[in-house]
């Protein structure tokens, strides 16, 4: 595993930069190890998914104000009427798609950058498109400082896909509208896995889709509750 730069350099008090203080100032290793256990008892198997929670600082994804609850397993706002997922859903997800080093992973909706950390972890290459401006900078700045090198971050509509960069051996879309996007579908690879939910702001399910012979089978999933996939091919 990598060895993130954030765990180098010491601020003021002895604190590192970007870590909280006071009670709740357990070392975030040891919150992330039990994170890992809870997720662990709420049906997570995947080793390998359970190594990434362990080594990625999710207190760091969160505004400061709220890095405290970072290891609680709860979505946290990030701003613009946008929050980072709860930590088991990120988890189920990259269960789900069955990923493999080395696979290239398209991730529709940054957000704050942390699932995209989560598959970079796993050893993928990443790319990630986000629509809005400020979160887009903010997680590349972030994912830059961190020490990510197989992440790449994009700004724009991610219902259209990236298809300069096509085929994607997984697709991941970590926001809901009311259809899957058809440019994603085009641009799975054979043998490819798609992992979308889609809904209505009210219901909501997960659907995992895979191209297989250039046939395309389709799974309902459990239900889910994700902010509006937005843009062309969204809400
Ligand atoms: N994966 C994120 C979760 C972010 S919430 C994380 O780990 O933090 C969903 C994100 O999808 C929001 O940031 C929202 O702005 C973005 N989004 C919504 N519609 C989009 C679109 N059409 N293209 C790109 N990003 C979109």
């Amino acid at each position: 595993m990598r060895n993130y730069r954030f765990n180098r350099q010491r601020g003021r008090a002895g604190t590192r930069p970007g870590e909280f203080a006071g009670p709740a100032a357990a070392d975030p290793r040891l919150l992330r190890e039990r994170m890992a256990r809870q997720l662990q008892a709420r049906g997570i198997s995947a080793p390998d998914v359970l190594s990434a929670v362990k080594a990625v600082p999710r207190h760091l994804f969160v505004q400061e104000a709220l890095a405290a609850q970072a290891y609680e397993d709860t979505p946290l706002p990030i701003g613009h009427g946008q929050s980072i997922s709860q930590p088991y859903l990120v988890a189920l997800m990259s269960e789900l798609l069955q990923l493999k080093p080395g696979m290239r992973v398209l991730e529709i909706g940054t957000g704050s950058g942390y699932q995209a950390a989560i598959l970079a972890a796993l050893g993928c290459t990443v790319f990630t498109v986000e629509h809005l401006r400020d979160l887009y900078r903010n997680a590349s700045s972030l994912l830059r400082n961190l020490g990510f090198r197989t992440i790449y971050p994009h700004l724009g509509d991610g219902t259209l896909g990236l298809p300069d960069a096509a085929p994607f051996d997984r697709i991941i879309v970590t926001a809901c509208g009311p259809e899957i996007p058809e440019p994603l579908v085009d641009q799975l690879d054979e043998n490819g896995i798609l992992l979308v939910p889609v809904g209505s702001r009210t219901r909501q399910n997960l659907k995992r889709l895979r191209k297989t012979g250039g046939r395309l089978t389709l799974e309902d999933l459990d239900p889910v509750v994700f902010v509006d996939l937005v843009g062309v091919h969204g809400r």
